[in-house]
């Protein structure tokens, strides 16, 4: 099968039924949702680009296989080339969602497309997990399915960070084998997308030893959202109803996060890529290079993501007429550093891009995986910088209604600057506010935060691959010379 249109990927969101809660209860269609349906428009939207005959091209290839157009970004890169039209693809994708959609379908592609290259490294004890990975990789790049994915337990405690916190009862594991399939219970954190997939990918990046040589929580499988027993809690919708002109992101953008239970969900033994052998789980990512390609994907959505922020803030300093006084300067100054930081590192993880054991065209690890840790903070500050901008005039944005209420002439006379009028105004700040103030905006925040997991846990990664004695070594040389020029 082709890569499917929007229409395609909304129907086969109805064709599944699946248990997913919002605001207690039971979730009819996601597709008509008034919470859910605007981020499923958003999703099918990419998927038609695949169809338009002005793009297909950018964001399709030819699968060597079938002989079929699918999606980019399901391709197993062999060369620089098709790194770069990869990205190519990604980047169009994030742009059209403003980077707020960092869990559009691509996200996963790119990391099961390194996992069946990498078969081996699932089938090196049992054979039968190699398959099934490959065999799993056809199916959903063939039939162009958009997966979810959950790796983290719900913690009852904080005694112990995140991966060793293997709480019994809480904790994902396998409750029982049957001919079937593993059996398996608990809870995990954050489904982001989840209502709005065909499938849910469920692997943790690394486990603590819980038991030799065969632990119950060391899983790697994936399953049709629809399997009975699996439940989708959740949050609130940021979606508030409102217009496009109200709520420019969150009345598009909202991809929903949610808790995921398991009650006694069987996992077909087909569906499984790896079982109890928690020290192959824990060498995956390293193994495979996954995680150096969902950092590339990661790139991609930055880079949208700075683009809009330092377009919004300029615009501003351009309404609000202070683009010349000096703070300003320096505080756009400080958004196109973290723009450019982004896009070299981007361009840098191409250009130094190696083939891995495997095979796969791999971008350079420490400039997209330090991508990851720059965001946790630049966007924060990112949005920081949007307030300082902004100021009150976050405030002075009254909705679309009032310019057609009793005040209308007021705001349409006042609210005006020397350079905007007071509609242009008010678009732009609300579009500003959703960045920097709605309750989807600050998601976004926790969302760069945190996605790529805690703070610390990034840090130490980045500590572990970097080549530290690069940096000694040549201090130590210094150390150890008696001339005295430079
Ligand atoms: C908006 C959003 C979307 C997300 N989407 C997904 C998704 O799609 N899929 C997915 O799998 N995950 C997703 N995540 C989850 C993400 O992986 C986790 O939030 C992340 O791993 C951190 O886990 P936590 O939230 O439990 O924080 P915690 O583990 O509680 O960490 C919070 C802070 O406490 C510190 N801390 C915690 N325990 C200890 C300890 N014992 N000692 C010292 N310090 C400690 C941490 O260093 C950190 O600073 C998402 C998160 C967010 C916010």
């Amino acid at each position: 099968m082709p890569a499917r249109t929007g229409q395609d990927y909304l129907d086969g969101l109805r064709a599944q039924d699946r248990e997913v809660w919002l605001r207690g209860e039971r979730v009819a269609d996601v597709t008509t949702h008034p919470g859910l349906r605007n981020g499923a428009r958003a999703i099918a939207s990419l998927y038609d680009m695949q169809h338009d005959p002005a793009r297909r091209d950018d964001v399709t290839y030819v699968s060597p296989g079938s002989g079929e157009r699918l999606g980019l970004s399901f391709i197993i890169p062999r060369t620089r080339d098709d790194l770069e039209r990869r990205r190519g693809m990604m980047l169009n994708w994030a742009r059209s969602t403003c980077g707020m959609m960092g869990r559009s379908p691509d996200f996963m592609n790119v990391n099961f497309a390194a996992w069946a290259a990498a078969s081996e490294h699932f089938g090196e004890k049992r054979p039968e997990f190699g398959a099934n990975m490959r065999r799993y990789y056809e199916y959903i790049s063939e039939n162009d399915l958009a997966l979810t994915h959950s790796l983290i337990n719900l913690q009852r405690s904080r005694t112990v960070s995140g991966m060793f916190n293997l709480e019994e009862g809480t904790a994902l594991h396998a409750v029982r084998e049957t001919d079937a399939g593993i059996v398996v219970s608990g809870a995990r954190i954050l489904a982001t997308l989840g209502p709005l997939s065909d499938e849910i990918a469920v692997y943790s990046p690394r486990l603590g030893r819980y038991s030799e040589p065969h632990s119950p929580f060391a899983l790697n499988f994936a399953i049709p959202c629809g399997t009975p027993g699996l439940k989708f809690l959740c949050r609130e919708s940021f979606d508030l109803g409102k217009s496009h002109f109200d709520h420019p992101l969150g009345s598009r953008f909202e991809e929903m996060d949610c808790v995921v239970f398991f009650d006694d969900v069987l996992v077909p033994w087909e569906r499984v890529f790896l079982y109890g052998d928690v020290e192959r789980l824990n060498r995956t990512a390293e193994a495979t290079h996954s995680s150096v390609h969902t950092a590339h994907q990661g790139t991609a959505k930055n880079l949208a993501k700075c683009e809009l922020v330092l377009g919004v803030a300029l615009l501003i300093t351009e309404t609000l007429g202070n683009a010349h006084l000096p703070h300003s300067e320096e505080r756009i100054g400080e958004l196109i550093m973290y723009t450019e930081l982004m896009r070299a590192c981007m361009r840098a993880a191409e250009a130094d891009a190696a083939r891995d054991e495997w095979g796969v065209m791999c971008p350079a690890q420490l400039p997209a995986e330090t991508t990851r840790n720059l965001f946790m903070t630049a966007y924060p500050r990112m949005v920081e910088i949007l307030q300082l901008l902004g100021s009150s005039s976050f405030l002075i944005a009254p909705g679309e209604a009032d310019f057609h209420g009793p005040l209308g002439g007021h705001i349409e006379q006042y609210l005006a600057t020397d350079t905007s009028s007071a509609r242009d105004r008010v678009k732009l700040f609300r579009l500003a506010w959703d960045i920097a103030g709605s309750a989807f905006g600050n998601r976004q925040v926790l969302y760069e935060r945190f996605f790529a997991s805690d703070p610390l846990t990034r840090a130490r990664a980045l500590g572990a691959m970097y080549p530290k004695s690069e940096a000694t070594e040549r201090v130590l040389a210094f150390l150890g010379r008696d001339d005295d020029v430079m």
